[in-house]
């Protein structure tokens, strides 16, 4: 077993690349986002304590994040791609350390960069389809729906994230330029550590992650 991790500001398409890959390769797609928002729409513990952190674009803290995804690691035996996770120097540090006690590996760490004036308007303009199975990702600009708020492929009705407004993006990079450098840092170092041109058309950035994975097989 593996764990691939994407790096990348919000907005810079982690989503949109991991929804392509896990197409392509047999990977479990673990997006913390995905699984903080579905606790928060259960109104679970963790979702109540997470619900306004997110709301406002602040981080939630790493102890809850860390446990969420170190029990999903323990129900997993593929391959799995981390979008969103880790995020912090702590969470790096500590998803290092369960690594090495479960004796799973650390496959590639893909770290997406972009401008960062570039990423205001993706998020802005982005909308999820609402149905959790499908999960696709539009932008009003760029990759509209055939039908305003309905989802291409699902027919589910698109959604505005709470967390998607310009207020909240803008705490959202804070949050990011505080905590990436020494969360790039820990990586960079290692042999899996590849940058990703962010700013190149989504096909293209997929292309480059495929041709990743077909040259380690
Ligand atoms: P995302 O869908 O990755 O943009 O995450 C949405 C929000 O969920 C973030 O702004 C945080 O509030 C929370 N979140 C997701 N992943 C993490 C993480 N690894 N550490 C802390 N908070 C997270």
């Amino acid at each position: 077993m593996k764990v691939h991790i994407l790096l990348g500001p919000p907005g810079c398409g982690k989503g949109t690349q991991a929804k392509r890959l896990v197409e392509k390769r047999s990977l479990i797609h673990l997006s913390t986002g995905d699984i903080l928002r579905d606790a928060v729409s259960k109104g679970t513990e963790v979702g109540l304590r997470a619900k306004a952190l997110m709301a406002s674009g602040k981080l939630v803290d790493d102890s809850t994040v860390n446990g969420i995804v170190f029990a999903r690691l323990q129900d997993e035996t593929g391959d799995v791609l981390f979008d969103g996770y880790p995020r912090t120097l702590f969470q790096a540090e500590s998803l290092q350390t369960f690594l090495s006690s479960q004796g799973i590996t650390l496959g590639f760490v893909m770290d997406i960069e972009i401008q960062e004036q570039e990423l205001e308007a993706r998020v802005v303009n982005r909308r999820v389809c609402g149905n959790n199975t499908c999960g696709a990702i539009y932008n009003l600009n760029t990759k509209a729906p055939r039908v305003d708020g309905v989802c291409d492929l699902c027919g589910g009705n698109l959604k505005h994230r709470a967390d998607d407004t310009t207020e909240a993006f803008r705490i959202r990079m804070v949050e990011f330029n505080k905590t990436f450098q020494p969360l790039q840092a820990f990586y960079k170092g290692m042999s899996n550590y590849r940058y990703v041109e962010g700013s190149r058309p989504p096909d293209q950035i997929h292309d480059q992650l495929v041709k990743l994975f077909q040259e380690q097989a």
